[in-house]
């Protein structure tokens, strides 16, 4: 058993939530009970999220994208409110942590994506360092790189940019299709993230570096899991991973 601000403490320091700007509030975003002895982790504070929670009788519902963004409206209706009303009929706690996830270097999803396909990184940059720069240990075709994320997140990657020998490599796990250009910068071979738009089609196209967009789902399945991990480790407590098949 621990307590939720135990855990939200060791959080906010070990993913040094401070450094940040972010669009999300890190931390915690709904309060519900103080005791916690199990956690359901997610990567998204979805309806289903929080009735699995429920389900399991979590005490806490930890996520990569949690439920207030500053883009969006800030009243409280329609499927926001379902949500935060199954989260709070049962007294479950939900904590958001964003870009301090995506860039942590052991725990982040990038650091978790280079573990689960075996590519080095080889250093941080760009914006708050949420790029991570490296190398491929033995050369890959683009057929070859996409066959790999295909086996490894299980879902089919989209590539454009051609056939090629890729060494160099740049990623960022998610929607980060708008770093393509810094990427290209840097002198990579191939960008790999989430998600595509209509430009990195032609980007791709007129300069030659291959981009992957591998699932925004599929390449943030990891971070969560892993600071789900180390909280049962450090506090003796039960962590589950819910997990959606969301093809985006
Ligand atoms: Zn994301």
């Amino acid at each position: 058993m621990s307590t939720r601000q135990a855990i939200l403490d060791w959080c906010k320091q070990t993913l040094q939530t401070d450094l940040y700007q972010d669009y999300a509030p890190n931390g915690l975003q709904i309060e519900g009970r103080e005791e916690i002895f199990k956690i359901v982790t997610a990567v998204t504070a979805s309806r289903a999220a929080a009735a699995y929670a429920v389900e399991q009788g979590a005490d806490m519902l930890l996520v990569h994208h949690g439920l207030f963004w500053k883009s969006e409206p800030v009243t409280v209706t329609g499927w926001k409110k379902d949500r935060i009303a199954t989260l709070l009929a049962g007294n479950i706690n939900m904590a958001g942590y964003h870009l301090p996830l995506d860039a942590h270097p052991v725990l982040g999803n990038n650091a978790q994506l280079a573990g689960l396909m075996g590519w080095e990184t080889e250093y941080r940059f760009g914006e708050q360092n949420l790029l991570n720069a490296g190398r491929l240990n033995t050369p890959q075709t683009t057929a070859q790189l996409c066959a790999d994320l295909q086996s490894r997140l299980g879902r089919t990657p989209v590539a454009v940019g051609g056939e090629r020998i890729i060494k160099r490599i740049v990623w960022c796990t998610g929607g980060a299709q708008g770093f393509f250009q810094t990427a290209i910068e840097e002198g990579a071979d191939a960008y790999i993230t989430g998600e595509i738009s209509e430009a990195q089609f032609h980007l791709a196209n007129e300069t030659g570096v291959v981009f992957v967009s591998a699932g925004h789902h599929a390449t943030e399945r990891y971070g969560i899991q892993a600071l789900g991990a180390a909280l049962a480790q450090e506090f003796g407590i039960e962590t589950v991973f819910f997990d959606e098949r969301n093809p985006a």
